[in-house]
């Protein structure tokens, strides 16, 4: 079968990889003129999805445990070292909260805490850990897709705006994140915004997510000094360039994980737009002959290998998945 995947996001990365696996007949179209032109480039990377249950509930969590394998086989750079939470003593009653609504996880004392990341010593009097958890960099991740494509004669045209529907006898995968909206009514936008800051004053060995009832923040170390400091989450659609108040926020909330990040460099302030339906669950959707891959919120890099996995089967078997399609998709596939 002859595939038109449309976008070079994560999402369409992995179902390009996951069709030309089974022998499809593969091309990517991307409007962009690199890798990652969109929400994917702005990512953490984390792969959480025991963490991630905290606000989603259960399908991401299974969804996610299968992203974990398919990233570990498909991408060296995949570290399963786990997830740290803390919280600064006044909000600690937020690690018990955080503990009820999510599986997996552990408690630590404050000296657990400090044997697992030594320069947050004395820091922290309590934590919960996520041992199963892991992280990526995102942008070597859909590098390494790239090229992984390339081997097996996968073709990304850059710099070309591509328009659903059917071509010839080819399927048409579409998986082009908010700027679907005009086929999908009911997608919306939710900025994130994120920092990368470089200090060879702290290591950290996994992400630690700092927990606090305003702003909840992330960083996940990038290695050579490099950390990403996420995230805003804003109802919005503009990617209009990071506010006073957010960039406020995100380094006031770093700097009190450890105070190294007063004195770290900015490296890149960014902010990416993640494309998300009313119910924040991701989906499959057949409309006028296009499969739609969309949804993926704040948990692409850890969905998309299942939701590639679906996608592909639905398009080469005929398979249904009720957990990501509604029955509507299923008739209109088989109209
Ligand atoms: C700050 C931030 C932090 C995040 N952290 C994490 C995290 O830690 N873990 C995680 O799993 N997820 C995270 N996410 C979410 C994740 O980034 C998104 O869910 C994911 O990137 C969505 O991927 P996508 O491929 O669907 O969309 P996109 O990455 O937006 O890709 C869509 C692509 O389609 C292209 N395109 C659009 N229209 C056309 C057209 N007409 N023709 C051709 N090409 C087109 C675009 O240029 C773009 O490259 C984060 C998001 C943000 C913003």
């Amino acid at each position: 079968m002859q595939v038109t995947v449309i976008g070079a996001g994560v999402a369409g990365l992995a179902c390009a990889l996951e069709l030309a696996e089974r022998g499809a007949t593969v091309e990517v179209l991307e409007r962009g003129e690199r890798l990652g032109s969109g929400c994917s480039w702005f990512a953490g990377g984390m792969l959480a999805p025991w963490c991630e249950c905290e606000n989603s509930g259960p399908l991401i969590a299974a969804l996610g445990a299968e992203g974990l394998s398919w990233w570990r086989a498909r991408f060296a750079g995949t570290a399963i070292a786990g997830t740290l939470l803390v919280a600064p003593g006044r909000d600690v009653a937020e690690l018990a909260q955080f503990a009820r609504r999510t599986t997996r996880c552990e408690w630590l004392s404050a000296a657990d805490v400090d044997g697992l990341e030594p320069e947050l010593a004395g820091r922290f009097g309590r934590g919960l850990y996520f041992p199963e958890e892991g992280h990526l960099d995102p942008r070597a991740a859909l590098a390494a897709l790239a090229a992984r494509l390339e081997t097996l004669g996968v073709r990304i045209r850059f710099g070309v705006r591509a328009v659903s529907g059917t071509r010839g006898d080819g399927a048409v995968l579409d998986c082009t994140g908010l700027a679907a909206a005009a086929e999908l009514a009911d997608l919306r936008g939710v900025r994130g915004e994120m920092l990368l800051l470089h200090t060879r004053e702290l290591s950290l060995t996994r992400p630690v997510r700092l927990l606090h009832p305003r702003l909840p923040v992330y960083v996940v170390p990038r290695g050579d000094g490099l950390f990403m400091v996420g995230a805003t989450m804003i109802e919005s659609d503009a990617g209009a360039p990071v506010s006073a108040r957010s960039l406020l926020e995100l380094l006031s909330a770093a700097y009190a994980l450890h105070p190294a990040f007063g004195e770290a460099q900015v490296v890149e302030i960014g902010v990416g737009v993640r494309a998300a339906f009313p119910d924040n669950l991701p989906q499959l959707r057949c409309i006028d002959g296009t499969l739609h891959v969309n949804g993926l919120y704040r948990h692409g890099f850890l969905l998309a290998p299942a939701l590639a996995r679906r996608a592909a089967r639905v398009l080469l078997e005929g398979a249904y998945f009720p957990e990501v399609m509604h029955e509507d998709s299923r008739q209109r596939r088989l109209a």
